[in-house]
């Protein structure tokens, strides 16, 4: 490649954010270029997050079922793991759909470039080892990076970052996961299931801070199963290697004080990639680590947009995927678009899963919002009983004077699929009545909606509500 790329549209970063955006303006004609420091597309989501981490999660739901067949009369023997297997399956996957998106530029003729980039001026990005790239528009879809606690920075290969914990190079005795989030839950769920003693320390009341509580109560009691222990309200004050492992000393709520693991893994939330890219050169607004945009992403600088992690809360690859697209959509002559989502749905891979979308009633009852809410419990589900899982619950929360559906929120098998029919009736401004009224296949896990709905109406085939004198 030349020492100079010029470009009508330049993309730096292509996570799920950065390359749907990318294709989604070669789609629409515009000449385009791709960014990335990885040889292909997919970002941290596809190399070193989602779809890693929800390999493993399959595989511990596998230990998990035939674990609990013991109930329906089966029983399995503990089973052999494969490391060195179950690693190279997982990376067929992710080399699979990387190698997908790079023929995805391909095709699309996308010029993809392999480097770090930064800017020089704003209207030109200096690529690490490559041209220098001038553009007449660009998005930075750079995502976000673990959030690193200085306590932890000893210099022990024992600690281990969600990367590292990806890659399971060995099956820890013991592992303490600091951090009772997502990433905490879902890696430490995938550990326990693969043998260790996993502890988990959260430094709030609560594993998964700002989820409502009684969609968190039944993923609790699950771990508490599965889990060495769960510290809640307690921080790790010190930690230092010793001969066996790693020494942490815990302040808090938590019965002991200090205690060894064999490994640690520190999952304490990420932060946005924006330091080191020349954004302050350029005098990119940043606002709390984040790139500051309006309503349709774009930055102050108004041929620069910005999207994904690096762009605000939620970190999701949905919502990264979403604004890449409404981002282009602008770029492309559609002014009317802007950021319009009323639910966006985020999903715990845990076991059980927890999902949520619009209106939470934490949030709720934060802003003094007078709702309605009807909760639906799996223990009258038939589907859930047939899997031998009635720990679930689905609620429907409504506006009292409309009956507008506002949010839902699922815990139990299978919620990540269940949310994705609350999101269409939100988007839709779907009633609970219209809910109640959709015929739900029977016996499915999708008639929980229906019946939450239902209970918003005092009517439910499986809920008898006595009649209010
Ligand atoms: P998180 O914000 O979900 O959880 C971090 C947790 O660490 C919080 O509960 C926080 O209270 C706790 N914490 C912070 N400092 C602590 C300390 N010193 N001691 C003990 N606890 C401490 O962050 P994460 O789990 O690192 O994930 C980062 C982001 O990645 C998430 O916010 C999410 O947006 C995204 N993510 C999404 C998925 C998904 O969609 N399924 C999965 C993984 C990650």
């Amino acid at each position: 490649m030349p020492d100079t790329h010029t470009t009508d549209l330049v993309v730096l970063g292509g996570g799920p954010g950065g390359y749907a955006a990318a294709f989604l303006a070669a789609d629409r004609g515009v000449q385009t270029t791709l960014i990335d420091a990885a040889p292909k597309p997919g970002g941290t989501c596809l190399h070193f997050g989602c779809i890693p981490s929800k390999t493993l999660l399959h595989v511990a739901e596998i230990i998990h079922a035939a674990q609990d067949a013991a109930e329906f009369g089966l029983a399995f023997d503990k089973p052999k793991i494969d490391l060195a297997k179950l690693r190279a399956k997982g990376d067929k996957i992710v080399e699979t759909m990387s190698a997908a998106l790079l023929k995805g530029c391909k095709d699309r003729g996308i010029t993809h470039i392999v480097g770090r980039g930064t800017f020089v001026d704003r209207n030109t990005i200096q690529v690490d080892k490559g041209p220098s790239v001038k553009f007449q528009k660009c998005i930075l879809a750079v995502g976000s990076i673990p959030a690193q606690l200085p306590l932890f920075d000893i210099g022990s290969k024992r600690i281990l970052d969600s990367t590292a914990a990806l890659h399971v190079d060995s099956v820890p005795k013991s592992l303490l996961v600091v951090g009772g989030g997502y990433i905490g839950l879902e890696l430490g769920s995938v550990y326990a299931a693969l043998g260790s003693a996993v502890t988990v320390v959260e430094m709030t009341p609560t594993l998964l801070p700002g989820v409502d509580a009684d969609l968190v109560r039944p993923l609790h009691a699950r771990l508490r199963a599965q889990l060495e222990k769960i510290y809640l309200s307690t921080k790790v004050s010190k930690i230092e290697e010793t001969k066996d492992g790693v020494k942490a000393h815990f302040e808090g709520e938590a019965d002991i004080k200090d205690a060894t693991y064999e490994k640690v893994l520190v999952a304490v939330g990420r932060r946005p990639n924006t330091s080191n890219i020349g954004l302050d050169k350029i005098g990119v607004e940043i606002e709390r680590g984040y790139i500051k945009t309006d309503a349709q992403r774009r930055t102050n600088i108004p041929h620069i947009f910005a999207i994904g992690d690096a762009a605000g809360e939620p970190m999701l690859a949905h919502k990264a995927a979403h604004e890449g697209k409404l981002a282009v959509e602008i770029i492309t002559g559609d002014n009317g678009s802007a950021w319009d989502v009323r639910a966006m749905p985020a999903v715990v891979f845990t076991d059980p899963e927890i999902a949520w979308c619009g209106l939470t009633e934490t949030d709720a009852k934060k802003t003094n919002r007078v709702v309605k809410i009807g909760v639906f419990r799996w223990g009258f589900s038939g589907r859930a009983s047939t899997l031998g899982r009635n720990d679930g619950l689905t609620k429907v929360i409504v506006d009292p004077t409309t009956d507008q559906v506002l949010g839902v929120g699922v815990v139990g098998h299978g919620a990540g699929e269940l949310i994705a029919e609350a999101v269409v009736a939100i988007e839709m401004g779907a009633t609970a009545k219209d809910l109640a009224m959709c015929v739900h296949p029977h016996p499915t896990l999708s008639e929980t909606i229906g019946e939450a709905a239902e209970l918003l109406h005092g009517l439910s085939s499986h809920v008898f509500m006595p009649k209010k004198k």
